[in-house]
């Protein structure tokens, strides 16, 4: 019919659209399945102090392996979770999971390890009083509040209102800190720290990317970690890949790093021997 139709009538729905609606139906069905029927990963990514030089928290990053795609990365299906409402689910399902491994680690091997788990705008916008199922599994499990980081975004700041405002503050009362993902991209209006209370930023792999003595970056990211350090908030660095960036970022006064130099994102197991491996936190 649509060909029939001519092309004018009918040009906002070429087959290249139409395949991609189709990809994502697909991919928003299967995700559901997956969810199911535990094919969802959690995966930790180590955070280190660049002062002391030890891991002392780790960001949960979801995985999703597809039984005949393979790996599909978070940024194309947290997108379609998010659209569909199912961001949700698996939402509250990564936290579960991340509140019972930092639960473990910290009775084992670290008591003063922390958990940071990522929060699309969508879990925040769903109902007013989200934050207490969080708080809820958070005081269920016996642990205190900071043992838990959350990392936002820009965007729930940009629409979140006082509803997403109200429930950042609780969560903080009740001793969660708040990490502003991405920091430095989108447009990181100012404001927003002095409207909201954060107590770190992470700033983007953009910046890191292009460290070099000299550099434009590197002035940005000094800029950036005295401002936060004014306002009393720490400093993560994203996407940290060498000794040289490493060792840039420390002379810059950055609080901690997170990155490929230091170790990729990998399975709960794996983290923990890294951790027995390490023995504890040092000594300030
Ligand atoms: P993000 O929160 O900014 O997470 C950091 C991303 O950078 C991760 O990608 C991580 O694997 C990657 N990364 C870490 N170190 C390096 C490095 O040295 N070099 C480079 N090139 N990349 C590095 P990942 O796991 O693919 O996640 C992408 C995004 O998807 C995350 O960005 C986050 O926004 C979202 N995401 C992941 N898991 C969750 C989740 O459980 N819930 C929500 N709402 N979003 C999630
Ligand atoms: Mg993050
Ligand atoms: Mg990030
Ligand atoms: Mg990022």
């Amino acid at each position: 019919v649509a060909k029939d139709a001519g092309r004018n009538r009918y040009s906002y729905f070429t087959p290249a659209l139409q395949r991609a609606a189709l990809n994502r139906m697909r991919l928003s069905n299967d995700l559901r399945d997956a969810l199911a029927a535990e094919g969802l990963q959690v995966v930790y990514q180590p955070i280190v102090d660049l002062r002391r030089g030890h891991i002392c928290k780790a960001e949960a990053l979801v995985r999703w392996h597809h039984a005949e795609r393979g790996p599909v990365p978070p940024a194309e299906f947290i997108p379609i979770a998010e659209s569909s409402g199912l961001i949700l689910e698996i939402g509250e399902w990564v936290f579960r999971q991340a509140v019972q491994d930092v639960l473990r680690w910290r009775t084992e091997l670290d008591e003063h390890f922390q958990i940071s788990v990522n929060k699309s705008p969508v879990q925040f916008h769903s109902e007013a009083g989200m934050h207490t199922r969080w708080l809820r599994q958070i005081v269920e499990a016996g642990l205190p509040g900071d043992a838990v980081s959350l990392e936002i975004t820009e965007g729930l700041l940009l629409e979140g209102g006082d509803n997403a405002s109200q429930q950042l503050m609780a969560l903080r009362r009740a001793g969660l800190s708040v990490a502003l993902d991405d920091f430095g991209t989108g447009y990181s209006s100012l404001s927003y720290l002095q409207r909201y209370e954060i107590d770190c930023l992470k700033i983007d792999r953009v910046f890191v990317h292009e460290l070099e003595p000299g550099s434009k970056a590197l002035a940005l990211c000094r800029a950036i970690i005295t401002m936060a350090h004014e306002l009393g908030m720490t400093v993560i660095a994203e996407g940290v890949e060498t000794a040289r960036q490493r060792d840039l970022l420390a002379s810059i006064g950055c609080d901690l790093g997170q990155g490929f130099f230091f170790a990729r994102p990998m399975p709960a197991a794996a983290l923990e021997e890294l951790l027995r491996q390490q023995g504890g936190p040092r000594p300030a």
